[in-house]
């Protein structure tokens, strides 16, 4: 049944999304404080869907990289060279900021993991990433997402995926996607890696069950997840899990539930031992330290990462989740007040490029990444295509959008232009 929250009782959590591809949640939960007039929401406790059935999961058997341990400590950062190589050819074409534009180069991106085929780059990637520490004389760090859950995408369009539990997308996760990467990282023990886990999947479960395909998923998310981090929990792997960003789990309740969530997820994995740590603000525009969020959402005690994480780490503690690292994604975060609504989260207009990623900047810290890489676009707003979400024709959407994932250039320019710290 649909409720209406117009009152002060609820809190909006509309906000959403991030996303590996950035979805919304653009529903709403009980909390704390008021809410937005006009917001409808179905809390999670009246989803009238079963979900569906989820393969079991047994705890991780070979033993965890150091969980009290920062990756990147004393390292660096590996560079991708596809990135490289796309930023040097834009840079070719828009002469006029080329030598801001070459800067971006020598910047390290995430690699996404996000589909069976991507894998294909996954060797390479690795071997690459072994002969530039050599050359480096110091350990380097490739970045990897991982990003192919099955049913992906619950909440929004743009970024769903090629696994379904109807084309038998759980087990070809397990046997066709995670034990493959397993497979690999495991082949270059040596190498010091970094894998960020299934943006928006878990916070999903956190808000947005009253969506039919995140309730249908709740136990095929938990349990998938609980399995790649049983697999690729390795003595060279830190594993983050994604943990949205401010403007979705930053009230108090939601990260209490997040908190919960996590803590579930991680006993049927092995312990909160099997990871690091967790990764805010994927592929999301949430800034570091602006205050211009709390015109947007007064009751949300987190206007932004900073605080979300230091409340979040606080959130966690109180679960038994205690001394954990955080990656903040600050690719695209540069710039503060950019946004009508703080929920809109498609190819946001007047975006910057944020802080360049940077090891152990602040206490919790271990690093800010770039973790969407900037200039791959979140999603079409071509109305008709594959995938279109009304989320990428938002009054802050950028309308020139292709598919999530694709170069999209004029917006690339747009984040070199608007950068802060300037390029
Ligand atoms: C897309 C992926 C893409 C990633 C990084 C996501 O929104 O769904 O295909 O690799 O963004 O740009």
């Amino acid at each position: 049944m649909k409720r209406y929250l117009g009152n002060s009782l609820f809190v909006s959590l509309l906000v959403a999304g991030c996303g590996g591809a950035s979805k919304p949640p653009e529903t709403a939960v009980p909390a704390e404080g008021g809410s937005p007039a006009g917001q409808w929401s179905t809390g999670p406790e009246e989803k009238k869907v079963e979900p569906i059935a989820a393969l079991p999961v047994e705890p991780a058997k070979a033993p965890p990289a150091p969980p009290a341990v920062n990756p990147f400590a004393g390292a660096k950062f590996y560079v991708n060279p596809d990135y490289t190589t796309k930023v040097e050819a834009t840079a070719k074409e828009v002469p006029e900021i080329a030598p801001q534009i070459k800067k971006l180069g020598k910047q390290p991106t995430a690699m996404w993991l996000e589909s069976l085929g991507a894998l294909k780059h996954l060797p390479r990637w690795l071997e690459d990433a072994g002969k530039q520490e050599k050359a480096a004389g110091k350990p380097l760090v490739p970045v990897f997402l991982v990003y192919n859950l099955p049913n992906r995408d619950c909440s929004a369009k743009s970024s769903a995926g090629e696994l379904t539990t109807e084309n038998d997308g759980e087990k070809r996760y397990r046997s066709e996607f995670i034990d493959k990467i397993a497979e690999q990282f495991a082949a270059h023990p040596k190498q010091k890696i970094v894998a960020i886990l299934e943006p928006d999947s878990l916070p999903n479960i956190a808000t947005n069950l009253d969506k039919e395909k995140c309730a249908l998923s709740e136990k095929v998310y938990r349990n998938s997840v609980a399995y790649a981090i049983s697999k690729l929990s390795l003595p060279n792997v830190s594993l983050y899990l994604d943990a949205a960003h401010a403007g979705w789990l930053g009230w108090d309740s939601n990260r209490a539930k997040i908190a919960q969530i996590f803590k579930e997820v991680l006993d049927a994995a092995g312990g909160p031992d099997r990871i690091r740590g967790f990764a805010t603000n994927v592929a999301n525009y949430t800034s570091l330290d602006g205050e211009a969020n709390k015109k947007l959402e007064s009751s949300n005690p987190c206007p932004n990462e900073h605080l979300y994480v230091e409340k979040l780490a606080a959130s966690l503690e109180a679960v038994g989740i205690k001394n954990k690292g955080f990656l903040i994604d600050t690719s695209r975060n540069g710039k503060d007040g950019i946004r009508v609504k703080w929920g809109n989260w498609c190819n946001v207009k007047d975006a910057g490029l944020g802080e360049r990623p940077k090891i152990n900047p602040k206490p919790l810290i271990d690093a800010y990444l770039w973790v969407k890489p900037p200039g791959e676009s979140d999603g079409t707003a071509e109305r008709g295509a594959p995938r279109f979400d009304e989320s990428c024709v938002s009054e802050d959407s950028d309308p020139a959008a292709p598919q999530a994932g694709e170069w999209f250039k004029s917006y690339f320019v747009g984040l070199v232009k608007n950068a802060q710290p300037p390029l």
